[in-house]
């Protein structure tokens, strides 16, 4: 098979793209499509339209996630990613993986290119976490629990049940949403790299092997608040100092012995002012690792540098988990699939890890997962300056359009 024999449609891909971008979008170039808000329900209704021009039947769950079907009944390959945005982002977290995956299953319609299993597009909901990080993908695997439903939340408070009662949703129905895994053959995810590395390198192509598991931490450094004119400083009790011996320390520890990251985003000090010695510092902290192991290594001496910090110091010291998701091997098979692609196209490649989260990473635990990235300008994401170049995307659609075919023929027992 020539390796151009057949290709996907870039001028229409990136004029999607760009209609895309204008729901949230502001005249800064920014785009805020937050999960459930107007822009993204409009958002959502506008996919099903190009859905069903496409040639595709398109339908939404009960999770609010979108689908495109090509092909009859029975187990589907599945390309997708999703159309939700962080408040001022960019224009290709998500929307890439997904109007790609639209684009290849309509230039395979549009073809009549033939195929043995039936092909899907999906836009999975708050994959952003607005209300709850990978809502969509982990509703539909069937990985969300009661309690995760019940507290999520969006930034001011409110409740995911209520915005989803008001764009007529309902959180009883979620687990409706849930889908037998054996329905699923395969998922393929196309994703702007949102990282420095391929841009640096000169590379086209990254087939991502693992994501960063991510786990996060709600800490706190208890003293005594005091008098901060009268008190000597020897005989202070000061939150904030082992909050900040402590953050040093986790810093230069993850730095030189882990392949991991941390980030402290936010610290709160009580009762907060100019002259009252700090009783109370609260932390929000957050690390990540490309392996399993890794957090578990990392969790320990986390909390052990806390707890001895704080004794050195006469605080007292509490951390409570808010998440642990788990860092996730990609499967092997389409690894292996999409390099013998990448090299019948002529595109040079790398194999690497995801330090960001994808949905990818959820599909993975229901079933076989891969995920191609492109180069970010810059490295830059979760910003208006968010950017790639069409050469880029037309390479990494090729891609997806060759490992999705690839797949759809794939034998019965290959599953
Ligand atoms: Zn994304």
């Amino acid at each position: 098979m020539k390796a151009f024999e057949y290709g996907i449609n870039i001028s229409r891909l990136r004029k999607n793209l760009e209609e895309l971008a204008s729901f949230g979008g502001n005249k800064e170039g920014g785009i805020s499509r937050l999960a459930f808000g107007a822009e993204d329900m409009k958002a959502r209704a506008w996919l099903r339209e190009k859905m069903e021009a496409a040639g595709l039947y398109s339908r939404i769950d009960e999770a609010g996630n979108v689908f495109g079907r090509l092909g009859n009944e029975g187990p589907a390959v599945w390309a997708g990613s999703h159309l939700d945005t962080v408040p001022n982002g960019g224009m290709f977290d998500g929307a890439l993986g997904v109007l790609a995956a639209l684009e290849c299953l309509q230039t395979i319609c549009e073809r009549q290119l033939p195929f043995r299993w039936p092909l899907e597009v999906v836009a999975f909901s708050d994959e952003e976490g607005t209300y709850k990080s990978f809502f969509g993908s982990k509703a539909i695997t069937g990985l969300l629990t009661t309690e995760e439903l019940a507290c999520a939340r969006n930034m001011n408070g409110q409740a995911l049940a209520h915005v989803l009662s008001a764009v007529g949703m309902d959180i009883q129905r979620i687990n409706r949403a849930r889908i037998d895994h054996g329905q699923i053959r395969a998922y393929l995810e196309l994703h702007i790299e949102q990282g420095p590395l391929l841009e640096s390198k000169l590379i086209s192509i990254g087939l991502v092997r693992s994501i960063v598991g991510i786990v996060s931490y709600q800490m706190a450094f208890l003293g005594t608040p005091n008098h901060a004119g009268t008190t000597p400083l020897e005989l202070r009790r000061d939150a904030f100092l082992g909050a900040a011996e402590f953050s040093l320390k986790v810093y230069d520890w993850v730095r030189s012995t882990t392949s991991g990251v941390v980030n402290i985003g936010k610290v709160d000090l009580y009762p907060g002012a100019f002259n009252i010695v700090p009783g109370r510092a609260r932390l929000a902290l957050e690390f990540r690792s490309p392996s399993s192991e890794g957090l578990e290594v990392m969790e320990k001496k986390i909390l052990s540098l806390g707890n001895e910090i704080s004794r050195k110091k006469g605080l007292k010291f509490s951390a409570s988990k808010v998440s642990w998701d788990s860092a996730v091997r990609l499967d092997d098979t389409i690894i292996q699939l999409l390099q013998e692609e990448a090299e019948t196209l002529g595109y040079d490649y790398r194999i690497m890890n995801s330090g960001a989260g994808h949905d990818a990473q959820i599909m993975a635990r229901a079933t076989r997962a891969g995920m191609i990235f492109i180069p970010s300008i810059g490295g830059k994401s979760h910003s208006p300056e968010e950017a790639c170049s069409w050469d880029a995307v037309e390479r990494g659609a090729t891609l997806l359009l060759h490992g999705l075919l690839r797949l759809a023929r794939e034998k019965k027992q290959s599953k």
